[in-house]
């Protein structure tokens, strides 16, 4: 009997990144390609076919797609996305199903990202965890018994909008003071541009980027330094809070600021330990996410596989 493939899709406003994988969500193959959602869901999903059909030698058992939200997993639907310009109501899994002819399900993409990272731990350090990527916002995902968490609405573990500073920066999402407003790139790149036009002292100028900031922080630049401080001490802040609400065993943080690495998980950890409770020692292992690049196209084909039921 030949060995089961299973489809992961990643759909991003830009590329969408296309991978193939076997029962142990090892990565066979993956190639990207261009998005550009003006032209509709239609004309990309003939894309993803195609790239398919080149890569997989036998018909895939299932396809997996994470896509920008928000969606409902469990009516195969997306809404609207602010990364995908005109879809609205889009029945994205039927359309899948259609057009590819195996079975297909749609997944939030923070979400499918979580369930590769989690797919990506060896069998004995498996465990529930939150993921974290700290990107232009923040996406987060919540794995709890090998299963990403929804919540009654669908909507559940946006972490990046848990409120982490009192009546404090606007958020678009209609609340102030959520995490994404001081711990995401963007907000990072805002935050110092208002420092520089304060006059303070620093080598950077307005237009820093998020990079540009961590390495003026590694140099010690006093403004970078505060900016990156800053970033950090409202993830130790979500983290402790998630540590209560859901008590993971990991919280990973990916995403493009963690290209930080080491000096940003320092930073973070630091936070923590300074200002998490002594009652009880249930505090969560705060990692780097183990997959940069391909989290979210093998989370979505090990949710396909799930599907499956294999
Ligand atoms: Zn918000």
């Amino acid at each position: 009997m030949k060995e089961k493939h299973y489809i992961g899709v990643d759909i991003g406003g830009t590329a969408t990144k296309i991978g193939l994988t076997n029962h142990a969500h090892e990565l066979l193959d993956h190639r990207s390609i261009p998005t550009d959602p003006d032209r509709g869901p239609a004309a990309l999903i003939d894309d993803i076919a195609s790239a398919v059909t080149r890569m997989a030698s036998n018909t895939p058992a299932a396809i997996g797609v994470g896509c920008p939200g928000p969606l409902s997993p469990s009516r195969g639907i997306v809404f609207s996305s602010p990364n995908l310009n005109g879809w609205e109501n889009i029945p994205l899994q039927e359309l899948m199903q259609t057009r590819i002819g195996v079975p297909a399900c749609i997944e939030n993409d923070a979400n499918v990202a979580a369930l590769g990272q989690y797919a990506a731990l060896p069998l004995e350090e498996k465990s529930d965890l939150v993921l974290l990527t700290l990107g232009t916002g923040i996406g987060s995902g919540t794995i709890i018994n090998g299963q990403i968490f929804h919540g009654h609405h669908e909507t559940g573990s946006e972490w990046g909008h848990c409120i982490v500073q009192p009546n404090g920066r606007a958020c678009p999402c209609g609340q102030h003071g959520c995490l994404e407003q001081y711990s995401s790139a963007t907000a990072m790149t805002i935050i110092a541009r208002e420092e520089i036009e304060k006059g303070g002292d620093t080598s950077l100028t307005s237009g820093a980027t998020a990079e540009m900031i961590v390495n003026a922080a590694r140099d010690k630049d006093p403004i970078a330094s505060s900016v990156l401080n800053s970033a950090c001490l409202y993830l130790a802040i979500a983290i402790i809070n998630i540590q209560h609400a859901i008590n993971p065993k990991y919280v990973f943080l990916g995403g493009g600021v963690s290209g930080a690495g080491e000096f940003l998980l320092e930073g973070v950890v630091e936070h923590v330990r300074a200002q998490r409770w002594s009652a009880h020692d249930d505090h969560p292992i705060i990692r780097l996410a183990p997959l940069a690049n391909t989290a979210g196209i093998v989370g979505a084909a090990t949710l396909a596989q799930q599907h499956a039921g294999a």
